[in-house]
């Protein structure tokens, strides 16, 4: 077991039973005060952590690492240390906040400049990301879209049983949780006899997805295999990846999404490392038809990790409008960077690749308004009276993720967007 997992840990930081960081998660991220420039920190209950104070403290001088790392905008330094020292990483900040290690918990001039309330700090995009690669990768959800747009007896193409689909997405619109997000405008043809029209999407629709960070990096020409597919995956975050429907329909034929999704997309601030989510594996699908031998794996590749997207009308109360899993993942993470290296394609450090929708078996497992209104014909009751198809201006779609294992909760904090009229 990874020492900083262990479930009997408790920290001196108090931390309430419903946090999603408890001393055994200890994600990464960036954050900012007015007084204080981006650097790396780590959070525990409500307690944000600054790491380049704790570096400076000399609190990291029995790890041989470069401090310096620590006091970067983003956490990209940090993560091509690669696994073996920012695990190291990880556990020194366990037994530091470890109940009963008074090495800081003793030193109150030093906790006043590491310690802070999350909410008296801005969290930060936590990631520069290269390259971003979008998955279709849930089953339930292509067989809905599928079923929608094309043949309910041929819901899947072709290839899709074959190899993970999947789209070269759009890095520079990739915005941190909290970040508001404009309706989009472009070309929409809602009367397929007339021309296409111009103006605000009317379809703007979110995508519960889960994304994951490239720490390791490969040169041209290299593959990464499925069994050494984790040695790539630093860690995980929560992904909003917003869609614009109508844009998405006239526009996606031949090449995929273009428009539709490049606008932008809404990453939560904490990276939750592999390690964290070790207690969470589960088992995969059954694959029939059996795979290419490139996209064989063993070993329990899949998360059982809860997720929840709330709607929270500008002055209604919020609804849950989807309660889905991660587990509901057809096609691995491993599986989808062995397919998405197989010809050669290299990654680099911060690259991400997204999940895609996921969408469980169930109608309140759906993962996106596409398919809970099913294309508008099921519209979803909000407690204020009002109906929902798609997301309105002034919503704010709220993620959530979490699971529970041996008794202790590991989370993601919120993937949070809230949508403002176009301008
Ligand atoms: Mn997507």
């Amino acid at each position: 077991m990874i020492k900083a997992n262990n479930p009997e840990l408790s920290s001196w930081i108090a931390v309430s039973s419903d946090s999603d960081f408890p001393i055994q998660n200890i994600p990464f991220g960036v954050f900012q005060t007015a007084k204080k420039s981006p650097c790396l920190a780590t959070i525990i209950g409500d307690t944000v952590i600054d790491l380049s104070e704790l570096a400076n403290q000399g609190y990291f001088s029995n790890l041989n690492i470069d401090s310096g790392v620590f006091n970067k905008r983003y956490i990209n330094d940090f993560m091509a240390m690669g696994k073996s020292t920012t695990r190291l990483v990880r556990n020194r900040i366990s037994e530091l906040f470890e109940k009963g290690n008074t090495e800081l918990a003793g030193n109150s001039e030093a906790l006043a400049k590491v310690l802070y309330n999350v909410k008296d700090v801005q969290l930060l995009l936590p990631v520069k990301v290269g390259d971003y690669t979008d998955f279709y990768s849930s089953r339930e959800h292509a067989t809905n879209v599928g079923t929608m747009f094309r043949d309910p007896n041929n819901a899947l193409l072709p290839n899709w049983l074959h190899l993970p689909v999947g789209y070269h997405g759009r890095a520079s619109s990739i915005v941190v949780s909290g970040t508001p997000i404009h309706r989009p405008k472009g070309q929409q043809r809602p009367d397929d006899s007339l021309p296409p029209v111009f103006g605000p999407c009317k379809l703007l629709d979110f995508e519960l997805e889960m994304a994951f960070v490239i720490g390791n990096e490969t040169q041209l020409g290299q593959n990464i295999s499925t069994s050494e597919a984790e040695d790539y995956i630093f860690g995980l975050a929560l992904f909003n990846d917003w869609s614009a429907r109508d844009i998405q329909k006239w526009e996606y034929i031949p090449l995929g999404p273009f428009l539709a999704k490049s606008f932008a997309s809404t990453l939560s601030p904490w990276i939750v490392t592999l390690d964290a989510l070790e207690p969470f594996r589960t088992e995969g699908y059954q694959q029939d038809p059996e795979v290419l031998p490139y996209l064989k794996y063993t070993g329990k590749k899949n998360y059982d990790i809860n997720l929840q997207v709330v709607i929270q009308p500008e002055n209604g109360k919020s609804h849950v409008v989807c309660n889905s899993n991660f587990k509901h993942m057809y096609w691995t993470m491993t599986q989808q960077l062995a397919h998405h290296t197989v010809n050669g394609c290299n990654v680099n450090v911060g690259d991400m690749c997204a999940s895609g929708t996921i969408s469980g078996p169930t109608p309140d497992s759906y993962g996106s308004m596409l398919e809970i209104s099913w294309k508008g014909t099921k519209p979803v009751d909000m407690p204020d009276g009002t109906q929902r198809r798609f997301i309105n201006d002034g919503d704010t779609v709220i993620m959530r993720g979490w699971g529970v294992a041996n008794g202790v909760r590991i989370g993601f904090g919120e993937c949070t967007g809230k949508l403002l009229p176009s301008v």
